[in-house]
């Protein structure tokens, strides 16, 4: 068995986007497929490791998101089996109201950024749960609830090798910045509490996180990127008390997180190559409603 992360290229800077290939006994899996706009990539990086399109029979995805799972519906259609969160399932067959989600986002730039999302036939979508044993390929994949930064999200493990798609956070390769993807409406603290308890109990030899490339400090990379999410957390916590207008407070936090990211030794070029992935007004307005939803509900 071997996992090979293949570089979708996304928005032309390199390494930010993964696609794992799993080459398993019985030929290729891939665990995350990345959005429309990268598939002519995907495509051509299966091409170099010698296999077509149709060679791909199984397709995973931690979670519905444009950037994990945006053209799971052309891999179905091309006759992939795919495997998605029983919550996830319905809108990857119909995916009107994730993309309208996606839109509150990213407006007009939805098409440039992530290209078509094509509806799945149904008959090759498999809603998959938590615990379940997904035996694709001559591999046996295992599926762990991992909600936090969304409900319907997955971790894989496979062996001592976990899929964490955003459960364990955005990491580029050889850098130890950790950013976290926050996308609204989904951030849920004490859902991702647990989930970082799960994760730290498996014992995991190494995380491949999409955004990107393996993670092999297991342990002190979930300690670090648990503490950066309450950190994250309270720091806009304490703006939305104070009663932070958004923009000012994007700056703020933009600001806070590139003095971190600079004590690390990231460069700025580094510094924006994780905000194309997961740009932090993103991750502010979802930790920004999680906490004002709080508040709003602790008057009730
Ligand atoms: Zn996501």
């Amino acid at each position: 068995m071997e996992i090979i992360p293949l570089d979708l290229r996304f928005r032309g800077v390199e390494k930010t986007i993964a696609s794992y290939l799993v080459i398993g006994p019985q030929g290729p899996v891939l665990v995350e497929c990345g959005p429309g706009s990268t598939l002519p990539n995907l495509i051509e990086e299966l091409a170099k490791r010698g296999f077509k399109p149709d060679d791909v029979r199984h397709v995973l995805v931690t979670h519905i998101h444009l950037d994990h799972a945006g053209c799971l519906g052309w891999w179905a259609n091309k006759g992939a089996r795919v495997y998605v969160h029983e919550v996830g399932a319905p809108h990857i067959v119909q995916p009107e109201n994730l993309l309208k989600s996606a839109r509150r986002i990213y407006g007009d730039q939805l098409e440039p950024i992530f290209g078509d999302v094509l509806p799945a036939r149904a008959s090759q979508v498999q809603a998959v749960r938590g615990g379940d044993v997904l035996e694709v390929g001559g591999l046996r994949f295992e599926a762990i609830d991992t909600p936090g930064h969304a409900k319907h999200h997955h971790v894989f493990c496979l062996d001592g090798a976990a899929f964490t798609g955003d459960a364990a956070g955005v990491r580029l390769p050889g850098i130890p910045y950790i950013d976290v993807p926050a996308v609204p409406p989904e951030f849920d603290l004490p859902a991702w509490r647990k989930t970082f308890d799960i994760l730290k109990s498996r014992d995991f030899e190494v995380l491949y996180p999409t955004h990107f490339g393996p993670v092999h400090d297991v342990s002190e990379h979930l300690e670090a990127f648990a503490e950066h999410v309450e950190n994250a957390s309270s720091f806009i916590h304490k703006e939305v008390e104070m009663g932070s207008e958004r923009d000012p407070l994007i700056d703020r936090y933009v600001q806070w997180n590139r003095e971190r990211s600079e004590t690390l030794g990231v460069t700025p070029a580094v510094f924006d190559a994780y905000q194309s992935v997961n740009p932090m007004s993103m991750s502010v307005d979802g930790i920004r409603r999680y906490w004002t939803k709080q508040r709003e509900q602790a008057k009730k």
